[in-house]
């Protein structure tokens, strides 16, 4: 299986392909998108060429070609084929209603996108919204919101600025992308509904071809074992030989700790893997179970 999955790709065109297989992906050519989809394909070893002021690059150490493009319009060109694969926000993506599917959440670009409404107003709940102007740059998703709660708001458009609307007598409220809340502080409102928690996704065209798969699966397998890493840290403590069962006992390990003896006798060295959601609570277990000198390592890759 495992050997099937690396089969040079020449091989699986009967050796006569006159084009090589590559994955053209489109990412966002400047904004929050644009550093994390750059460090996420180098992680993955996917060195790119001459990024700066390019449309497009290639990988001298993977079969990909890169397209920088506005994020709006990375769904249009994957459901077109016109780029294979993308990277870009689910807000952005469901709002397009393009037809791509998501093959890998990515964990970057957290973001919600929320309604908010003056400071000063009290929420009275969906209803409330009866009549109201609403500003947005997600007219799409706001419809269909309403569509679901049977209101009958009047839906402005804006594309960028949104959060300044009410101020300027533009709208009652506003639906905007939220991540900390300062914006929308600063211009006197209050969030008080979410529509739709976001991330950025990692997309695919609904027609690669077999070759395409086959980069794309090495592809994600990478981004896997990258993610994977993030969420989990390298712990090394030394342990009195006498406590050693009970400070085991507390961890998991890929398979079990490694145990060293150290120089001085009647301790030793004990190696794990923790992950993030569990990690301040077993290096607390760990200190009360009579570990020392514990250090923590980020991980680059895991790979299971
Ligand atoms: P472009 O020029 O590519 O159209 P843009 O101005 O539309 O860029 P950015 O502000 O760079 O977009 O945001 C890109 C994406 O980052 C958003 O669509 C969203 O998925 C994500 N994001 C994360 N946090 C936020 C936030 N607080 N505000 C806006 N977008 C956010
Ligand atoms: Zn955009």
């Amino acid at each position: 299986m495992q050997e099937k999955k690396y089969t040079p790709l020449s091989e699986l065109s009967g050796g006569s392909s006159d084009k090589p297989a590559k994955l053209r992906i489109a990412i966002q050519k400047s904004g929050r998108l644009y550093d994390d989809s750059v460090k996420l394909l180098n992680e993955c070893g996917i060195e790119l060429r001459n990024v700066k002021d390019r449309l497009k690059t290639e990988s001298d150490t993977f079969p990909m070609e890169v397209f920088f493009l506005r994020d709006d319009d990375i769904p249009q060109y994957v459901e077109d084929g016109v780029a294979d694969i993308g990277i870009v926000g689910e807000n952005v993506l469901f709002e397009k209603n393009k037809k791509a599917e998501i093959v890998e959440k990515l964990g970057f670009g957290k973001c919600r996108l929320s309604l908010a409404i003056p400071r000063s107003e009290t929420y009275q709940g969906v209803q409330s919204l009866d009549g109201k102007r609403i500003a947005t740059s997600y007219p799409f998703l706001v419809n269909e919101f309403l569509k679901k709660n049977n209101i009958n708001g009047e839906v402005h458009e804006i594309s960028g600025s949104v959060e300044i609307a009410p101020g300027i007598g533009l709208a009652d409220v506003v639906v905007d992308l939220v991540s900390s809340g300062s914006t929308l502080f600063m211009n006197g409102l209050k969030e008080v509904e979410t529509i739709l928690q976001s991330q950025s996704v990692l997309i695919k065209n609904n027609k690669l071809n077999k070759e395409q798969e086959i980069l794309l699966d090495k592809l994600l397998f990478r981004i896997k074992a990258v993610k994977k890493a993030k969420r989990n840290k390298y712990v090394l403590m030394n342990a009195p030989n006498d406590k050693l069962n009970d400070i085991i006992a507390l961890l998991p390990g890929m398979k079990s700790p490694t145990v060293l003896p150290l120089a001085e006798t009647g301790w030793s060295s004990v190696h794990s893997v923790l992950s993030e959601d569990e990690f301040w609570e077993k290096i607390e277990q760990l200190k009360a179970a009579g570990a020392e000198g514990i250090l923590v390592v980020p991980i680059e890759k895991m790979v299971m």
